[in-house]
């Protein structure tokens, strides 16, 4: 267990936290001190699971079932936080899903899906955090920072994706909205960042690393040859949630192993 505890005290809500990289968002926040929300849609064990993990390293964590791209439950999830532990400190905005097709395929029930969960949802969420870290202000034996919102982008936030018009409309979206709220909330001394992952070893994308053949593809794209884990995004939060970022607002950090510089060289390849 760490003794390091940037996040001692403070109060997370991390959206589709029971699976994936918000899992691991989650563990990470509690590992760092913070107690914890873990939001969920589907599968309550699974919440509950990480819930514990997080009270047996010391964190308090509760589970709450809320869709993210509804805007009465996004309101009472943020509600009941404030009535359980006081305020919350800091969103990680992290529920998303594809639902892909070639564009000419694409129904608007498709397009439309993705756009309510990965930027609607969001923006809601996002919403719910500034308007209490505002009324809140600054805690200063917390943080320096009123609140911390994070955004879970996507390199596909800058690298277009056939195939995906969707999936890279939303994150493209949720690019200009984190820069336009950082610019709007700074002065109110609210940081808004977000992380742009790279491909990452979660069951939103099993099929592009789940054989040997299907990670050898991928790892074309990647320069650092290797596929990336859902604990490289966790410890990429507890940064950017700490005061160790205290300067940093509006902020895309890729966590990538740097394929937004593709096509990666490689020597006599
Ligand atoms: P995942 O499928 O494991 O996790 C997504 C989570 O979001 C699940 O818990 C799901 O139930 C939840 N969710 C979906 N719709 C929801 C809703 N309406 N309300 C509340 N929760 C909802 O996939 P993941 O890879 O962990 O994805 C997490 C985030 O990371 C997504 O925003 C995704 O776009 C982003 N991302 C992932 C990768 C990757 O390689 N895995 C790369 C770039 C970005």
């Amino acid at each position: 267990m760490s003794t390091h505890k940037p996040l001692k005290g403070q109060r997370a809500i991390v959206t589709g936290a029971n699976s994936g990289i918000g899992k691991a968002v989650a563990l990470a926040l509690g590992e760092a001190g913070a107690n914890v929300v873990v939001d969920y849609l589907f599968d309550p064990e699974a919440a509950e699971d990480v819930a514990q993990q997080i009270r047996d390293n010391g964190s308090q964590a509760m589970i709450y079932q809320a869709d993210v791209s509804d805007e009465q439950q996004v309101q009472a999830m943020f509600q009941a936080t404030i009535e359980a532990w006081g305020s919350v400190d800091i969103l990680v905005a992290n529920a998303g899903l594809q639902r892909d097709a070639k564009v000419v395929d694409m129904t608007l029930a498709q397009w439309q899906k993705v756009l309510d969960v990965n930027l609607t949802g969001q923006f809601l969420c996002a919403r719910e955090a500034a308007k209490e870290f505002m009324r809140r202000g600054v805690e200063p034996s917390l943080s320096r920072a009123a609140g911390k919102i994070i955004c879970i982008s996507s390199v596909h936030e800058v690298i277009p994706w056939a195939g995906h018009v969707n999936y890279a409309a939303s994150k493209g979206g949720v690019m200009l909205m984190m820069q336009s709220m950082a610019q709007e909330l700074a002065g109110d001394k609210i940081r808004v960042n977000s992380i742009a992952p790279g491909a990452i070893k979660t069951p939103i994308n099993t099929a592009a690393w789940d054989t040997p053949e299907a990670e050898a593809e991928l790892l074309k794209l990647i320069p650092y040859n290797r596929v990336g884990d859902p604990e490289d995004i966790g410890k990429a939060a507890v940064w950017l949630a700490s005061d160790d970022s205290d300067y940093v607002t509006g902020t895309s950090l890729f966590v990538d192993g740097g394929m937004t510089l593709y096509p990666g060289f490689r020597e006599g390849g």
